[in-house]
């Protein structure tokens, strides 16, 4: 295979794919078929938070395989993998979190909540946040803050409406008309920006009393990444509807939206099989969503985000740095240009380190390793780094 083949028969998003010919992953590392070994500081995009092909997962989805794959569309019939899957999550979480719906994707899992607070609540009005990223469908596109993405799309959904993260004007956007706010408690995409913590309190106090549904998007910040299973769990916020995928199902496609009976009721009547999806929750999909979450639940994983988040904040100090900003394993490195960044990235990549950017910013290294990262590999990649910064100059 080649590069070329690959560019000529697989549809190109850019015209500047990291092209890196995958042979195996494991681990921290991703190895390819040329016999180079990358250390993977942006696991496949936090995704990949027990490493790559962590035993557990791998175990687990051999044992389902020989069971069953796809036997029929979501909700029919009862499933052992999604059952003990669903049941461990919602022991995790908050009371009026007692219900999933399974998706495939993260997008697919906000598609799914919009709809769901647009039924319960008979409104149509959307809130959502300027530079926040929910998705590229439709529905999750209208909701997202970026006009880049957008423009070539409009018309997208009518009636929502933006305002600033951590701005408090939008508590007046909130009315009796609003269906739901949705937003990512640390924005991922949009910089890595957390909520402020009296703010987000504040909407959700806005959000009870004028009857409009509170949606998180912890796609990007959920099971671990951020120190807590959830964001939402450093802000003591609970949100109507909580949307979920990437690292959830450690490495295979799922994804959900867990919210209250009562909300889920309006997805059962006016018509019956309102939402429906064939392959959502994915026997096989569950049954890895599973075992990574026993593993993350018995390992030492939370605490290891935080001293992660306390090395890397140590050691990345200087000239060209900005900020290191975020929460756990969910960083963003900012530095003073967009040329800088990009010869950091570059000079990272040819030492064998695997950094990205995030959608909305060019100046924003994302830095999200695995939770089994050794402080050795940590002090590797900040070192490698800071050459790169000095390089530069
Ligand atoms: N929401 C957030 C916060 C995300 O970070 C992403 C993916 N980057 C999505 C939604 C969309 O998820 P997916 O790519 O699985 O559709």
């Amino acid at each position: 295979m080649n590069k070329l083949l690959f560019k000529k028969i697989i549809a190109q998003t850019s015209d500047t794919p990291m092209g890196l010919e995958i042979s195996n992953a494991e681990g921290c590392y991703i190895f390819t078929v040329n016999g180079k070994k990358y250390l993977d500081f942006i696991s496949g995009i936090a995704v990949s938070s027990l490493g790559h092909n962590h035993p557990r997962i791998i175990q687990a989805l051999h044992e389902q395989i020989d069971k069953h794959l796809h036997v029929m569309v979501y909700g029919e019939f009862i499933q052992k993998p999604q059952i003990e899957f669903a049941q461990l999550l919602l022991e995790q979480l908050p009371s009026s979190l007692e219900q999933i719906y399974f998706v495939n994707s993260g997008t697919e899992a906000v598609e799914g909540a919009l709809k769901l607070a647009k039924k319960f609540t008979e409104r149509t009005k959307l809130v959502a946040f300027r530079n926040s990223y929910h998705g590229d469908t439709h529905g999750s596109l209208s909701v997202t803050g970026r006009d880049v993405y957008r423009d070539p799309y409009l018309p997208l959904l009518p009636n929502v409406s933006f305002d600033e993260f951590n701005s408090n004007s939008v508590l007046d956007l909130i009315d009796e008309e609003t269906a739901a706010v949705i937003l990512e408690p640390i924005q991922g995409e949009g910089g890595i920006i957390p909520a402020n913590k009296e703010w987000l309190q504040a909407v959700r106090k806005k959000c009870k009393e004028s009857g409009a549904l509170l949606i998180f998007d912890e796609i990007q910040s959920g099971f671990g990444r951020t120190g807590k299973l959830f964001a939402f769990e450093h802000y003591e916020v609970i949100p109507d509807i909580l949307c979920i995928a990437k690292a959830m199902g450690g490495g295979m496609p799922v994804g959900g939206f867990v919210s209250s009976s009562e909300i889920f009721q309006s997805f059962k009547y006016n018509p019956p099989l309102n939402h429906v999806t064939t392959f959502g929750g994915h026997p096989v999909s569950c049954a890895a969503a599973h075992a990574n979450l026993k593993e993350l639940l018995s390992g030492n994983y939370l605490n290891r985000a935080q001293e992660i988040e306390n090395k890397i904040k140590s050691n990345l100090r200087g000239k060209g740095i900005i900020e290191v900003r975020g929460t756990g394993a969910m960083l963003g490195l900012e530095l003073e240009t967009k040329d800088l960044t990009e010869a950091v990235v570059n000079h990272c990549f040819e030492k064998g380190i695997l950094l990205g950017w995030t959608l909305h910013s060019n100046t924003l290294v994302r830095l999200a390793p695995p939770l089994i990262i050794t402080d050795e590999e940590l002090n590797f990649v900040t070192d490698t780094i800071l050459d790169g910064i000095n390089n530069y100059f």
